[in-house]
């Protein structure tokens, strides 16, 4: 058995009427990229405030490395990498001096120190910036600039809150790459997002969050099949009538036929040959048939199936 890394049992947190989490149980794994997924405001910040003792909580237990944590439990805090939702460096200092700022407070050996705050630098891809102070910084740049400050002492346990909000696609990708590589190095991950192809992309195990409640846990696969859903075919096609539309709603195994703007969504259950049976109907009756796709579930229809509203995607 793998060692517990992370235990959060029925963790409470009020803010005057609004109860933010709402008995959180969570337990994490050693070597484990644990994804919370959830929407803006579903806690996922509250929580990682909690786990840190940053934020006190009207109930529940919480234990780090088989430890109670708590705002003094320094030991298990320095082997703890926590990069924040919002970029926290000093303006007046280099990045190379920044990072070496938050190295140095777990890291005292200077030849050491020099080694990880280097390899940190390469990690995040940003040797050709170095002496750059943040104000000259991209928002990409920057956030991985703070991923380096996080991650630079080697913690054993590192959590990130978005760290890819608002980030161009190539320092997104840097992000992600790391993170992997981060895990492959041995390093526990708690990732938070509301991008759930990020989550998909990187997390061994995901617990979907929703008003502060767990809604699911699983590997992806194993949350993909706590649904119905198991395809959505889109077809391009002019002019489909209502009559065709119940002829496509009523196949066998399809739940969900909706024509809208010129597409026609199918949602399926299970079945084989959904596609070829739905392309029969059109074809039956002379459609002239443009773009087709087939789409195996995402994490979105699970969100959309279990909390009945969609996990917005790409709003920034
Ligand atoms: P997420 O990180 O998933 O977006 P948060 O943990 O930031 O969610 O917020 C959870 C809920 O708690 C939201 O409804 C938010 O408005 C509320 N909230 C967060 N921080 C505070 C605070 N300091 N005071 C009052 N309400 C808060
Ligand atoms: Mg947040």
């Amino acid at each position: 058995m793998e060692n517990t890394v992370v235990k959060i049992d029925g963790l409470v947190k009020r803010y005057k009427d609004l109860t933010a989490l709402d008995h959180l149980s969570l337990e994490i794994k050693e070597g484990e990229v644990f994804g919370l997924l959830g929407p803006n405001g579903s806690g996922k910040t509250t929580t990682i405030n909690c786990l840190l003792s940053l934020l006190s909580f009207d109930k529940g237990e919480i234990e780090i490395f088989g430890k109670k944590m708590s705002p003094t439990a320094y030991d298990i805090k320095r082997d703890i990498g926590i990069i924040m939702q919002n970029v926290a460096v000093f303006e007046e200092l280099t990045v190379y001096d920044n990072i070496d700022y938050f190295c140095g407070l777990y890291i005292t050996d200077k030849e050491k120190r020099k080694q990880y705050v280097e390899e940190a630098i390469a990690f995040v891809g940003l040797e050709d910036f170095k002496k750059f102070y943040p104000k000259k910084l991209s928002g990409g740049l920057l956030r991985r600039l703070n991923i380096a400050c996080g991650v630079a002492h080697k913690p054993k346990l590192i959590i990130l809150d978005e760290p890819t909000v608002a980030v161009d696609p190539q320092s997104r990708n840097k992000i992600l790459e790391g993170i992997e590589q981060l895990n492959q190095g041995g390093a526990t991950v708690i990732y938070t997002s509301h991008y759930m192809e990020e989550v998909e992309q990187i997390c061994t195990r995901i617990a979907i969050m929703d008003k502060g409640k767990k809604v699911a846990e699983g590997t992806k696969e194993e949350l993909k099949k706590m649904i119905k859903n198991t395809e959505t075919i889109k077809i391009e096609v002019r002019e489909l009538t209502e009559e065709i539309r119940k002829k496509v709603s009523e196949l066998p195994h399809v739940y969900l036929a909706e024509y809208k703007d010129s597409q026609l969504t199918v949602a399926c259950s299970g079945g084989k040959h959904n596609l070829i049976r739905v392309l029969g109907v059109l074809q039956e009756n002379e459609l002239h048939i443009g773009r087709v796709y087939s789409e195996l579930p995402t994490l979105n229809d699970v969100f959309l199936e279990i909390t009945g509203k969609a996990l917005r995607d790409k709003e920034d």
